[in-house]
């Protein structure tokens, strides 16, 4: 076969579906588009505040890999498609290609009123080190924690890294003998936040923060942020350092690129991934809304199983043959707390979650390893 496969994004749905489609398909021809030819490791960002980790350490050059994996590297931000996605448009030229892959992620939201008042690690590692330098600087004071979401798709929220850094640096205060000169506080609209972690997970993320003396405002509406507060319909909240996940959406380019769109902006797909209506376009990672549980993660795990569902079933159609793959709703995540890990895990049968322990910490620095291993090994000289 050498069918022309176009996979936009170069994050963990982009690579997955490359190794994916070379080993299913040895000879068909793969363009990767992307602004740079890089992983951004995401899940280690929450290390960046304790200095276990550098900003740098995570991104990760993964040009090497690609052309291993006899990958073209199209340089470029896409802008829109055009033909039911047969072209591809970009700040940089158009591509053309017989079947696509979207993996361009998602965008956070952030049309909340101050919001530059708060420092958002989902922007990345100049976020994170910027987290690391605030506090490094600050002497005292109240530091408030939270997360929002799309309120026109409720499931498009991250709270897991938010418990991560709450947690780390709570931990990572304690260490430097100061944590009594800080009030942490943790702030969420939702009266049980991490629902979607599970009921029992709920209940022990808030048994931890109580463990730590971590103060909470919950159930209350966000308004807003200011230089010193956080805004609610239930109060403010003073403090002198915001750190705020918000909700997310689609890509930005979604609204031009002539697909079906869920309500919260992602492109909206069938159980096979495939974009409902469109003909060899899949979308796999945080670009997507799946059907499926309302629970469903926005996760690099969940990302990886989309990416090898819809690599198969893009082949298949090339093929002529209809699609079977799946991919399982699974959530695992290990809520990481500088020291010890919480492991959460859900699926269709069950939730649980497993109380703070050293393993699962160095179980997270393991993943880490295990999973860059082959793009470090691949590494350009
Ligand atoms: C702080 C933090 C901690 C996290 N921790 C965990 C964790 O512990 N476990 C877990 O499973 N998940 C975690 N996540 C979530 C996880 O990182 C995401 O779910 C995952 O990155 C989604 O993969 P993706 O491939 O869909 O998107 P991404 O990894 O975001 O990749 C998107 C790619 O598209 C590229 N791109 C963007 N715009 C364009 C464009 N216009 N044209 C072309 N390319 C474009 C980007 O450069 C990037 O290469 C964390 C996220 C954050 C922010």
């Amino acid at each position: 076969m050498n069918a022309h496969i176009a996979i936009l994004g170069c994050g963990f749905a982009a690579l997955t579906a490359v190794r994916e489609l070379r080993r299913r398909s040895p000879g068909v021809r793969i363009t990767l588009v992307a602004p740079k030819a890089e992983l951004m490791y995401y899940p280690s960002l929450i290390w960046v505040p304790s200095g276990l980790r550098r900003g740098a350490d995570l991104h990760i050059d993964v040009s090497g890999f690609l052309a291993e994996q006899r990958v073209e590297f199209h340089a470029g931000r896409v802008t829109g498609l055009q033909d039911g996605g047969r072209t591809v448009l970009t700040d940089s030229g158009t591509q053309t290609n017989d079947a696509l892959l979207i993996a361009s992620g998602g965008r956070f939201l952030k049309a909340m009123p101050g919001i530059e008042h708060a420092l958002t690690i989902c922007e990345g590692s100049s976020a994170a080190e910027a987290i690391r330098e605030r506090l490094a600087t600050l002497g005292g004071g109240t530091i408030a924690f939270g997360f929002g979401t799309n309120p026109k798709e409720q499931g498009a929220m991250r709270g897991g890294p938010m418990f991560e850094l709450l947690f780390g640096i709570d931990t990572l205060l304690r260490r430097q003998g100061r944590r009594e000169r800080f009030k942490l506080v943790f702030f969420n609209a939702a009266k049980e936040p991490g629902k979607r972690l599970g009921d029992k997970a709920v209940v022990g993320l808030l048994r931890e923060m109580q463990k730590r003396g971590i103060a909470t405002h919950l159930g209350h509406k966000l308004t807003g942020f200011e230089a010193d507060k956080v805004k609610t319909e239930g109060g403010d909240v003073p403090a002198d350092l915001i750190l705020f996940m918000p909700g997310m959406s689609g890509p930005a380019w979604a609204a031009d690129a002539g697909l079906p769109l869920s309500d919260g902006g992602f492109f909206q797909t069938d159980t096979h991934c495939q974009v409902a209506g469109a003909d060899k376009v899949y979308v796999a990672g945080d670009s997507g809304s799946y059907p499926g549980p309302d629970w469903l993660p926005k996760q690099a795990h969940i990302a990886d199983l989309q990416a090898k569902a819809a690599a198969e079933n893009l082949l298949l159609a090339l093929a002529g043959k209809p699609p079977v793959a799946h991919f399982k709703p699974e959530l695992i995540c290990i809520v990481d707390t500088l020291d010890r890990g919480i492991l959460v895990y859900r699926d269709e049968k069950r939730a649980l979650i497993l109380p703070p322990c050293r393993l699962f910490h160095w179980a997270k620095r393991f993943f880490e390893w295990q999973y860059l291993r082959p793009y470090r090994k691949t590494r350009r000289a």
